[in-house]
């Protein structure tokens, strides 16, 4: 196909490359070249393309009942919001279409938390390099640099500390204070874990201030880390919890979960026009069985430490910074800002990678991704590193 792309608002600069078909850890463009795919949609694909329990479950609902109005129940809202309750400890679940959308609701009932529970507190502690997707106040609550000074004035009442720092958000938590707001792992700054033993510290210091922690688990849900939800290798649950990304598998659908007591919405304050329909969550419910299975995240951690070990020795080889990340959200530390020029490099060998960060180049495959496809990845990736370092 070729085809000018002039219909088309720029919002990033793309591949002149059209993709007409996917299938697992492979995409093909309209000349029939195949590429293997370790972005995935930004973390999204977590089955891969295409896969057929996901295809199968969106084809039966869209025969049975694709949209009833967020004024009444549908069948598979109703189990995919039973079946998070069991799996994640937290009570209750709101659907909405993307991300930032399921922040923006995070945000909302912290707010309205604030005001009912703790004497019309509104503030929000943030940190230094999060992201939290692209609504206003989204954006507001990331601390992304490049975004200071862009579409001003933010939402205000999202104060932000660096990341890691214990001292910072006490200082930083006063009678204003909602809730702390945080990605366990920083995924768009270039796979920066918050570390298991800040994030513990952190419950604690939230839980004795008497302030709700709000886990932004878009990017390290549903299995990205080899647990269903990342907070689970720590063994405590966060007061709210956001989904998105693999929660679909590639279809547009998030999750806003929260503890009974901080569930404080009342009819009126959220909503949207397709939260919660059945088709989508149809999709949710296909892939939470899916990643579920007995067995499969078991793969992921195994698949996990193969790719981590085999960057690391990528790392060790071209004298790069490491490897960092957990389960299949890994990062290589390239130490120089080439990562641009390695993703355009192995684009043109058939390989799909991501620089977050001029610096590093990030891994989220298909959770599903071999032992084959990882070696591929390297292989392919050797002599680039090669050519760069
Ligand atoms: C991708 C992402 C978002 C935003 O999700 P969208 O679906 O793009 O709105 C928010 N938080 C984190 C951690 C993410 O990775």
């Amino acid at each position: 196909m070729d085809a000018s792309f002039d219909a088309l608002m720029t919002i990033t600069s793309r591949p002149a490359t059209v993709f007409v078909r996917g299938e697992g850890s492979w995409l093909f463009d309209g000349h029939g070249r195949r590429y293997l795919d370790f972005v995935q949609g930004w973390a999204v694909n977590c089955l891969g393309h295409c896969p057929l329990v996901l295809a199968r479950a969106l084809c039966e609902q869209a025969a049975t009942l694709i949209n009833c109005s967020p004024a009444f129940y549908n069948a598979p809202m109703v189990r995919l919001a039973e079946a998070l309750k069991a799996a994640s400890g937290l009570d209750r679940s709101f659907f909405a279409n993307s991300g930032a959308e399921a922040n923006e609701g995070a945000i909302k009932l912290a707010r309205k938390w604030g005001a009912l529970h703790r004497g019309g507190a509104h503030e929000i502690v943030t940190f230094e390099q999060g992201f939290h997707g692209r609504t206003l106040a989204t954006m507001s609550a990331s601390g992304k640099a490049a975004w200071k000074g862009l579409f001003e004035p933010k939402v205000p009442g999202f104060p932000k500390v660096p990341l890691g720092d214990l001292a910072a958000v006490e200082a930083a938590i006063g009678p204003d204070t909602a809730a702390v707001m945080l990605e366990p792992i920083q995924g768009e700054a270039g796979v920066i874990p918050a570390g298991d033993g800040f994030l513990k510290e952190l419950r604690a210091l939230t839980q004795a201030k008497g302030v709700l922690l709000i886990l932004d688990e878009i990017q390290t849900g549903m299995g990205r880390t080899g647990r269903l939800f990342h907070y689970q290798h720590l063994g405590f649950t966060p007061d709210i919890l956001t989904l998105g990304k693999g929660l679909g598998g590639g279809v547009p659908l998030s999750a806003l979960l929260a503890r009974e007591d901080v569930c404080c919405f009342e009819p009126g304050d959220q909503g949207g026009t397709f939260n919660g329909n059945p088709l989508m969550t149809a999709a949710g419910l296909a892939v939470l069985e899916a990643v579920t299975a007995p067995g499969f995240l078991e793969r992921v951690t195994a698949t996990g430490a193969y790719l981590a070990e085999g960057l690391a020795a990528l790392s060790r080889r071209h004298g790069f910074g490491g490897v960092r990340g957990r389960g299949l959200l890994l990062a290589l530390d390239l130490g120089r800002p080439v990562g641009p020029a390695l993703v355009e490099a192995a684009l043109a060998e058939g390989l799909l990678i991501n620089a977050p960060r001029p610096e590093c180049l990030r891994f989220m495959p298909a959770l599903t991704v071999s032992r084959e496809e990882v070696d591929s990845l390297l292989a392919t990736l050797d002599p680039l590193c090669g050519a760069v370092a």
